[in-house]
């Protein structure tokens, strides 16, 4: 088999295409790709769509898992430790962190050195130390992939370690780059121009995931339980984002995708206003769906809960 392909590879240019989607190999390098882990779905969106053909990505969280806790089994590290390029954002989900400390992967893109990440915002003044302590581990909040204007850095922190495993690669790694980037500016732009005139520009959501999009756009987050989407808000947290609601006008209460939505549709049915879907992008659930679908979602439910002209 090994000695096939290894002919197979010196047949004409014709033969290739046919190798390569014939082949379904899990090994990476084995069929002369660059073998890729990404930690979670923006950053295996970005080696996809960078990588393009060159590149066989694969993710740590499972598709439609909630990221923040993942949990790696002993061959999900053994193949961080393997791949050519772990890509990974450190201070996100600590099983990884654990995981890229003990291994040593061929090149390691680290997200969090490519933009400057925010402080977590300022603990709920109601809550206990205890409860502090509990969800507001990490200081920073690690959200930034919902600023759309925040990518490019990593897309081409990316592009250049994958053009050191694969130098002939270059040009197609610079060109894909080059034309994810322009599709995250054109995304900066139609966010910009959607949420500019608005009737109000505070919104609720069922966990603090969106404060780079709120600090980018020049909007209110109001997160019912903090960075950790499993947190449980305590009930005097919900008496205040009830207080906000009225206070504010608020329209709608968001939930997401991949936690539960009971807390914020009963916050909603109580308060007799509207739930509806934002989705913090930390996973894909739809099969044709992608990061830009996704966020252009986002903007149409933002502009509608909002009032935006
Ligand atoms: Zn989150």
């Amino acid at each position: 088999m090994y000695n096939a392909r290894r002919l197979a590879l010196l047949a004409p240019l014709a033969a290739l295409p046919l190798l390569v989607s014939g082949c379904t190999s899990d090994s990476g390098t084995e069929d002369g790709t660059v073998d890729v882990m990404a930690s979670f779905y923006p950053l295996e969106f970005i080696a996809e769509q960078v990588g393009g053909d060159r590149v066989d990505v694969r993710s740590v969280t499972p598709p439609g898992a909630e990221p923040h806790d993942v949990e790696l089994s002993p061959a999900q590290v053994a193949r961080i430790d393997g791949a050519d390029l772990m890509l990974y954002l450190s201070g996100f989900q600590p099983a990884v962190d654990d995981a890229v400390a003990q291994t040593s992967p061929g090149h390691v893109v680290d997200a969090a050195s490519d933009t400057t990440l925010l402080a977590a915002d300022e603990h709920h003044e109601d809550e206990t130390a205890e409860e502090h302590q509990e969800h507001d581990h990490g200081e920073l909040d690690p959200h930034f992939w919902l600023d759309p204007s925040r990518m490019p850095a990593v897309v081409d922190d990316v592009a250049t370690a994958l053009s050191e495993i694969d130098p002939e690669g270059a040009d197609t790694y610079a060109a894909n780059a080059a034309a994810l980037n322009q599709r995250f500016e054109d995304l900066d732009a139609a966010y910009a121009a959607g949420l500019q005139q608005c009737g109000s520009r505070t919104f609720v959501t069922s966990h603090d995931a969106f404060g780079y999009l709120a600090d980018r756009y020049d909007l209110d987050q109001v997160g019912i339980s903090g960075i950790d989407p499993d947190a449980e808000p305590s009930p005097a947290r919900l008496a205040e984002v009830k207080d906000i609601v009225r206070d504010e006008g608020v329209s709608t209460i968001f939930f997401e995708s991949l936690v539960s939505p009971k807390v914020a549709q009963t916050l909603a049915a109580d308060l007799g206003i509207d739930a509806a879907v934002l989705d913090p992008l930390e996973g894909v659930t739809e099969p044709d769906a992608d990061y830009f679908s996704v966020a252009e979602a986002n903007l149409d439910a933002l502009r509608m809960a909002l009032s935006c002209s």
